[in-house]
């Protein structure tokens, strides 16, 4: 794996001084108990971390899956990403498609390459989304530690509306389910069932989050993918398929290693609810889609 890169100087640059005994910047917990911050419009300086991550010259990696039907959402995705995703930086973006003939060609800004590859269509919606963690894995190992210093790892049926900088990097990020963050934890749709390596008890966890976005340092979510697919295998040996497939097991091994960084809902968006006074902006939401067309 590519060796860490140096933090340099930050440049002469005019921002707001932090002040200890200032107003919260949000309505939103900031910092989880394991002190891992939680971004949110307000909480941090755009231009400031722009000064800090341009000169690292790194590079983002993006994966998506495009399985049969889903082939239809790649042109929004792209375009919007384009538009909001790591704008001035390099990125790569990933597509696995069983049909490479059904990727649009979107025009890309300088720095930003896609790579279309190959994989094997299923009958069942669940198949493709269980199979992304050892796609991505797999993926990774081969290829992708070679040419990213970062992997965002995303769902396809959504859309960028807003800004996703630098202020989303670290070692192991995870974002927030919209669903379930106002919800307590013996809510959350973990696999209850103790037979399954997804298994969550009644008193632990820490926040819900989505099987939809996850990402950090290519080595990082080597590990993380890797590990939630030998726990998918053990678990299918016993032919058991967890309550939210992937997103059950993403949810155990987020509760034991646990995100560096976690990204507020503002990152993980769902277009059929009303926006709350609590998320100051949408930076990647969901589309309304027809499930039981496209799953069909
Ligand atoms: N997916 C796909 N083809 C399928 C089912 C899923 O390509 O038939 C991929 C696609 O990237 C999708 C992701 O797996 O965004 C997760 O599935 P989905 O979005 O339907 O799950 P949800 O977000 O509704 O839980
Ligand atoms: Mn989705």
């Amino acid at each position: 794996f590519r060796g860490e890169k140096q933090f340099q100087p930050v440049a002469r640059s005019q921002y707001p001084q932090p002040k200890l005994l200032e107003q919260r910047p949000t309505e939103l917990l900031t910092l989880t108990p394991w002190l891992a911050p939680i971004v949110s419009e307000g909480t941090f300086n755009p231009e400031l971390l722009q000064h800090i991550y341009q000169p690292l010259n790194l590079t983002i990696g993006v994966t998506v899956f495009a399985v049969g039907k889903y082939t239809q959402f790649v042109q929004h995705f792209l375009e919007s990403a384009e538009l909001f995703f790591m704008r001035g930086y390099q990125a790569h973006y990933y597509i696995f498609t069983h049909d490479p003939t059904a990727i649009p060609r979107v025009p890309l800004g300088p720095g930003r390459l896609l790579s279309v590859l190959p994989i094997q269509g299923h009958t069942h919606w669940e198949e493709v989304s269980m199979r992304r963690m050892e796609t991505i894995s797999q993926h990774i190992a081969k290829r992708a530690h070679q040419e990213v210093d970062y992997l965002f790892c995303l769902d396809v049926d959504m859309v960028f509306r807003n800004p996703w900088g630098p202020e989303t990097l670290g070692d192991l990020v995870a974002a927030i389910h919209p669903g379930y963050f106002t919800v307590p934890r013996q809510q959350f749709p973990y696999e209850r069932r103790q037979v399954s390596t997804a298994f969550v008890a009644e008193g632990e966890g820490d926040f819900y989050y989505g099987g939809a976005v996850f990402g950090g340092r290519v080595a990082k979510v080597y590990e993380f993918t890797r590990g939630c697919h030998m726990a998918i295998l053990a678990d299918k040996a016993n032919g058991i398929m967890a309550a939210w497939q992937e997103e059950s097991h993403l949810n155990r091994r987020f509760i034991s290693h646990k995100p560096s960084k976690v990204l507020s809902p503002e990152y993980l968006w769902d277009d059929r609810k009303p926006q709350p006074p609590s998320l100051k902006l949408i930076r990647f939401s969901t589309l309304d889609k027809d499930t039981s067309w496209l799953r069909s």
